[in-house]
């Protein structure tokens, strides 16, 4: 059995739980079917237990390196991007281009099994799908034609170029400037940071998507526009020509994801002089001041893509500490006879406890993902226009907890497989170490916990008077009942959903009529962790009615799972939403001066 990810687990997902095969039935995905669908999946297991897990550690131990010219990446990286190209991932994902798509659930699932077996040289894959997608959606013909279709064929790479150094979380400050010229084209200018991917020489171009501002545009957001920066400029008939004006400061030093280069660009400052001058060439996609909205369809997608690789990180670690677990021999049973064998770790009901919290962490957060990648189908592909919107307005919600819930407990649950492994998983001798340090950096980038936080509360559960909060509400509801109709046990489970739910609900109600912004946001990321922890806990629900009735060790683990999360983990909501609905203000009031 693989210990990148579980098959058997993905398989019930898709097929069991979120009934991949009516989905297939919509004339979409005319081209697909239950066997190209299993096939794809062995696809992406073979290529990432192949050709990304074997150099997992080795990108860790050499990250790249930066000579003041270029940035070298171990070999072994672009190795597997091309594998991963020629077996045609690049290209399926982006929808439009393909001319057989497949559904953005089924994509997740294969995505999980690269992510869990090599997130540095995954995520290198995943930005330049999201930019080719970002230009399928937004670019010209002309745009996509000459930098989608190259970088779905794997022959050229793609960035988000959006954060500066004074300018992460809050990109209304970003300096970059981006000046007309009189040939339609933009000369930009300013400094980046922080950005993946940003140079290497892995692919022949690498294509910048650069938000930056034009001269006069309004301040905030709203003068913010969207622009392609190759780093070789490309003619007419898609050669190669001049070097654009983008060099590195440097690169950055990371905790972990080590494989995946990070740098800071510099736009502009003369390194190159294409056409005999200064400045970055680019190209504006969409209006001038649009580029936020149009960036956050890339960012909306990689946040999606965030919490899948917060899942899937987190589910390799969980599956290396079992098997570690059912092997090592240590200790006895309570009051055992001293002279009897030691007995497995899995044995004592505290190693259970931590392999069955990972359990309860790592699948309810794939589920989670998963569920969302097939609101976003159900919202492109639905027959029914009104199933579409509803999809698209859920999925609106949910995108900051899908992101986040996943981030906060994918590394919980990899800080417990060091545990499970005791001393050995403090070594480098076990990959769960690295695994805690990759999944580490998934709270901080595409948007930090507090910044999700004050999306979902600030904005997405008060939208249209609380729209999708009531939809997300009526589904639960929904499950409770086939659950209350099912058995007993189900009646139990579907009852502290409904408690937390409402409990939820009137504290959302509680916190709004406030009317002090400032107060209701001050424990946003409460908020965020106990609106997680409700939908997860529906998610388990949902999964335990898939397994009802089923017989085997799979289907009792599912239970026993989904059992833990209602019983053990979703009780702890009650305290944060007291905490919420009191909204003392304590950290408002702090003078900065006593920290
Ligand atoms: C490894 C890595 C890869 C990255 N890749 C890319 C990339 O490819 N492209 C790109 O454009 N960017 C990238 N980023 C940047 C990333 O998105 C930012 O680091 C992130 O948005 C946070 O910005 P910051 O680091 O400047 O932190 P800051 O914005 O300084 O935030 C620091 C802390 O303060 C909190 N905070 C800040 N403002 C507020 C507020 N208003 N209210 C409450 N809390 C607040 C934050 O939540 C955080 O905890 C990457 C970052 C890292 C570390």
């Amino acid at each position: 059995m693989s210990t990148i990810m579980s098959r058997r687990d993905l398989d019930f997902l898709l097929h069991e739980w979120l009934g991949t095969e009516e989905l297939l039935a919509r004339p979409h995905y005319a081209d697909h079917s239950r066997d190209t669908v299993d096939a794809v999946l062995d696809l992406a297991e073979q290529v990432a237990t192949t050709q990304f897990a074997p150099h997992n550690r080795r990108s860790d131990l050499n990250e790249p390196t930066f000579d003041g010219t270029s940035v070298t990446v171990i070999p072994e990286v672009g190795v597997a991007l091309r594998a991963f190209a020629d077996a045609g991932f690049l290209s399926a994902s982006v929808d439009g281009l393909d001319a057989s798509p497949l559904p953005a659930s089924v994509f997740a699932a294969c995505m999980s099994w690269f992510q869990a077996a090599n997130a540095g040289t995954s995520a290198y894959a995943l930005l330049t799908m999201a930019a080719a997608n970002l230009l399928r959606k937004h670019g010209t013909p002309e745009q996509v034609e000459r930098y989608a279709v190259p970088m779905t064929e794997g022959r050229w790479f793609g960035t988000m170029m959006l954060s500066e150094p004074h300018a992460g979380s809050n990109l209304a400050d970003i300096t970059t400037r981006a000046e007309p010229r009189d040939d339609g084209t933009y000369r930009i200018f300013g400094r980046k940071m922080w950005i993946s991917g940003g140079d290497h020489e892995m692919a022949e171009n690498i294509v910048h998507l650069v938000l930056a501002r034009t001269p006069g545009a309004p301040a905030g957001t709203k003068g913010i526009s969207l622009f392609v920066v190759p780093k070789v400029l490309v003619g007419d008939d898609g050669s190669l020509g001049e070097r654009n004006d983008i060099a590195l400061a440097g690169i950055n030093h990371k905790m972990g994801y080590r494989g995946t280069v990070n740098t800071a660009p510099v736009l502009g400052d003369g390194a190159s002089t294409p056409g005999g001058s200064a400045g970055a060439v680019g190209y504006l996609v969409g209006a001038e001041n649009r580029g936020m909205a149009l960036m956050f369809s890339m960012m909306n997608e990689a946040r999606i893509g965030v919490g899948l690789c917060a899942a899937a990180i987190g589910c390799t670690g969980y599956l290396e500490s079992l098997s570690y677990a059912r092997e090592r021999l240590q200790g006895r049973p309570i009051g055992a006879d001293p002279t009897t064998p030691q007995v497995p770790l899995v044995e004592h009901p505290d190693v259970r406890r931590m392999l069955l919290a990972q359990k309860s962490y790592v699948e309810g957060a794939l589920a989670l993902v998963l569920m969302a990648a097939r609101l976003y189908d159900d919202s492109e592909t639905a027959e029914d226009t009104h199933e579409r919107e509803q999809a698209a307005t859920l999925l609106g919600l949910l995108t900051p907890v899908v992101k986040s819930w996943p981030s906060q407990y994918g590394p919980a649950a990899n800080d417990l497989a060091i545990q499970v492994l005791g001393g050995a998983g403090y070594t480098r001798d076990f990959d769960v170490e690295q695994h805690y340090r990759d999944n580490r950096l998934n709270p901080i980038h595409e948007g930090t916990h507090g910044i999700q936080a004050l999306d979902l509360l600030g904005r997405k559960v008060l939208l249209d008077g609380g729209k999708a909060l009531g939809l997300l509400v009526a589904r639960m509801q929904a499950t409770a009942d086939r659950a209350r109709a099912a058995s007993p046990d189900g009646a139990l489970l579907a009852d502290r959903l409904t408690a937390a739910c409402s409990d939820l609900v009137a504290t959302t109600a509680q916190l709004a009529t406030l009317g002090d912004p400032v107060r209701m946001l001050a424990d946003a990321t409460t908020y965020l962790e106990v609106a997680g922890h409700v939908v997860v806990a529906w998610v388990w629900l949902d999964q335990w009615l898939a397994a009802h009735g089923k017989e085997g060790a799979f289907y009792d683990g599912k239970r026993a799972a989904a059992t833990f999360f209602l019983t053990r983990e979703l009780p702890r909501v009650g305290p944060m939403l007291a905490l919420l609905r009191d909204a003392d203000g304590l950290t408002l009031g702090l003078d900065p001066a006593v920290l």
